[in-house]
């Protein structure tokens, strides 16, 4: 196994006029290359925050986060877009994809933005637009694509880059369920077929049961993680995580 990403002892503060409020307090967490990992926890309990810091969009005010072996969590903000850039890709509840670029075109713009050339992306973007099924979809905008098939063109865009990690927000949340159960299965592939590493934030114990791990926060800490043994069938995985979410609600009350 190699560790990709190091958090130790993650704070994160945010000072609104006379208040301070800790949405992490004491986050360490490693990430292996290729983990699928699920962050589940009450609302406010600081998933986004968390999620956000191990991205690289938002610096913790205490603690290290180390991507390989860079210390990423003090670097000027140039510094910081660019490796973000390179090694953070991003699949959101609004697939935030642009309404005047086909899928395609959709799909290779971190490439572009990237200043590297498209042609050279050619083989692997044909190698992707099959895996996630949208072959004869490539030259359709937005909105000539179903919902499902929008959060695919957003799972290939951060596929194509090759980064380290992606970030998915409740990538479910606006799909129904089986198509919903079908991104699940192709961030699944991402992780162990791509070895890219997920850190997926999700309410829903059935996304989260295609997960590897699943580390639970409250209050800014973690209090509970499990792994998830892939040959359980995922009912009695959905069943495990529901029983932890169940037990950790009883010990807040
Ligand atoms: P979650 O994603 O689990 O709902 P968040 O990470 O969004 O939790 O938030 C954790 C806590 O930090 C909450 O109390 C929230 O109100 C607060 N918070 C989050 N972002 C900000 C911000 N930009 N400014 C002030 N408070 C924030
Ligand atoms: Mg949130």
């Amino acid at each position: 196994m190699e560790t990709i990403l190091k958090a130790r002892d993650l704070t994160k503060e945010y000072i609104t006029g006379r208040h301070t409020v800790k949405a992490l307090n004491g986050v360490s967490l490693n990430l292996e290359r290729g983990e699928f990992i699920a962050i589940m926890g009450p609302s406010g309990s600081g998933k986004s925050t968390l999620q956000h810091l191990l991205g690289g969009l938002d610096r913790p005010t205490a603690g290290q986060i180390s991507l390989g072996n860079q210390e990423i969590s003090r670097l000027p903000d140039t510094a910081a877009t660019l490796i973000r850039r390179r090694n953070v890709g991003f699949v959101f509840q609004f697939f935030n994809l642009i309404p005047t670029l086909t899928a395609e075109e959709n799909i290779l713009l971190p490439i572009l933005i990237d200043g590297k050339k498209a042609k050279a992306y050619q083989e692997r973007l044909d190698r992707i637009l099959q895996r996630v099924g949208l072959t004869d979809r490539r030259q359709h905008r937005p909105d000539q694509l179903s919902g499902g098939e929008q959060q695919r063109v957003a799972l290939a865009r951060a596929l194509i880059t090759e980064s380290a990690i992606i970030l998915a927000d409740e990538p479910t949340g606006n799909l129904d369920t089986k198509t919903g159960s079908t991104i699940m299965e192709l961030l699944q592939a991402a992780a162990h077929e791509f070895q890219q590493a997920i850190v997926m934030v999700t309410h829903d114990p059935r996304a989260a049961s295609y997960a590897d791990r699943v580390v639970f926060l409250r209050d800014g800490q973690v209090v509970e993680e499990s792994i998830l043994a892939q040959d359980t069938g995922q009912a009695q995985r959905v069943k495990d995580i529901l029983s932890i979410l169940e037990k950790l609600e009883v010990a807040s009350c």
